[in-house]
């Protein structure tokens, strides 16, 4: 008996000694650049304050026209015509004229709803109680040649308005806005006006009169990259829609507890929604409102600690990052630490899908300070001491947690979580420095 069991620990240790010399010499790489400086962020969520699971997804176009300017249709049939279409929110914004109530008497007859029906709208009769409600006091100040939209606030622009005067006078009466279909090379205009003026809360990235150009998502990235972290603008996603055949194609997701006039002002204000548009200019033209099959976003989860953003979505192909203006990756997360070069102060997310398109608002980013993998106690030398925190943290032990810093730098393999493989090559590279 006392014989076999020798044996059987001598087997076990040649077998230990074979596999830490067959094993070492494979390290040597691995170990090495194990001891770089990675960076560490603060990420700016625009979506901190969104409970994905318990929030509704309610969709808006805050951009439309009627016959009260050059549009085709009244008010009552543009108002019908989102309300079929499954709109929750709506914005009519005709030129240089305030849109007040959707049941207003003073105007043509017959050309806005009756106040019963505006009720029933409100109240979603024919569609499960899902109502439609407005954005009030609504226009699209375009006196000046950059047009300009404004919400909540009852004014008109006159002759020899600027865009930054139109801005200016509607943060004055209490209200928002957001600039439309921007011009070309105008983005230093842009930034200058962004930084002013905290009403301004956006601008069209997508406006499909305008035909969805790809110079409005440039100019977008380009304010971002001079904007953000600390002023976000928001991307928005219109109609513009001057008749019936134009509802449906781009619109905004507003991810609110319930669908009130002060909730969607807050989302405007906080930038809790994404931008979407139907049209897709790789695929097929999509039928709008046939199918709204876009890409929708279930969740968005950022680690502060690992520097991990990552998109739970639905009805899409890719999910592409973009930092200064450039792809930098694609997937469903993103791990900053592997693109120090490429991040910029802001990274955003568009999720590619076969029938639609959908674009997430600028996260902020802040790097805060660079630390060395593996120098857990953050004292400037990868030591046994790192090794005894990472193992108390592994084991839980006396309620000893690694957080921020420290559990990054504990992320030996950089893959975005800590466990016992990062305490193996811990070991391995104080095996190896010896
Ligand atoms: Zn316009
Ligand atoms: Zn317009």
């Amino acid at each position: 008996m006392i014989n076999f069991f020798k044996v059987k620990v001598c087997i076990i240790l040649i077998a230990i000694l074979l596999y830490t010399l067959t094993i070492y010499p494979l390290e040597e790489t691995s170990a090495k650049e194990s001891t770089k400086t990675i960076g560490n962020y603060e990420i700016i969520n625009p979506y901190k304050s969104v409970n994905w699971d318990v929030y509704g997804q309610y969709k808006a176009n805050f951009h439309s026209h009627t016959t009260e300017s050059d549009g085709k249709n009244s008010p009552k049939e543009m108002i019908e015509n989102y309300y079929l279409k499954g709109y929750d929110i709506l914005a009519i914004t005709d030129h240089d004229f305030v849109s007040t109530t959707w049941d207003r008497k003073d105007r043509k007859p017959d050309h806005y709803l009756t106040t019963k029906r505006l009720n029933e709208v409100n109240v979603g009769f024919g569609r499960n109680g899902r109502g439609m409600i407005s954005v009030p006091l609504s226009n699209e100040q375009s006196m000046p040649i950059d047009h300009l939209n404004t919400f909540w606030c009852n004014f008109n622009n006159s002759y020899g308005a600027t865009l930054e005067s139109n801005i200016a006078q509607c943060e004055k009466l209490g209200g928002i806005s957001h600039i439309n279909h921007p011009i070309p090379n105008h983005t230093k205009r842009y930034i200058d006006l962004f930084l002013k003026y905290p009403s301004c809360v956006g601008i069209e990235i997508l406006n499909w009169k305008h035909g969805n150009k790809n110079n409005f998502i440039n100019n977008w990235d380009n304010i971002l990259s001079n904007t953000m972290p600390h002023r976000p603008v928001w991307g928005f996603s219109n109609d513009d829609s001057h008749s019936l055949d134009e509802v449906g194609v781009n619109f905004n997701i507003m991810l609110m507890p319930k669908n009130t006039e002060k909730n969607i002002r807050f989302s405007m204000e906080n930038g809790t929604f994404y931008a979407v548009t139907l049209y897709v200019k790789y695929g097929h033209k999509t039928t709008p409102h046939s199918k709204n099959s876009y890409p929708v976003i279930k969740n968005i989860s950022v680690n502060d600690d690992m520097n991990t953003i990552i998109i739970t979505a639905e009805n899409y192909d890719t999910i592409e990052w973009i930092s200064n203006n450039k792809v930098i990756e694609s997937g469903h997360r993103i791990n900053l630490n592997n693109y120090e070069n490429e991040i910029g102060n802001y990274i955003r997310a568009q999720i590619k899908g076969p029938e639609g398109l959908s674009y997430t608002q600028p996260f902020g980013i802040i790097k805060k300070s660079n630390i060395v993998l593996g120098d857990i106690n953050g004292d400037g030398v990868v030591s046994s001491t790192d090794y005894i925190l990472l193992k108390k943290h592994l084991n839980g032990k006396d309620g000893y947690i690694l957080k921020g810093e420290k559990l990054l730098a504990a992320d030996f393999n950089n893959t975005g979580s800590v466990n016992s493989s990062d305490l193996t090559s811990l070991k391995r590279y104080l095996l190896r420095s010896k």
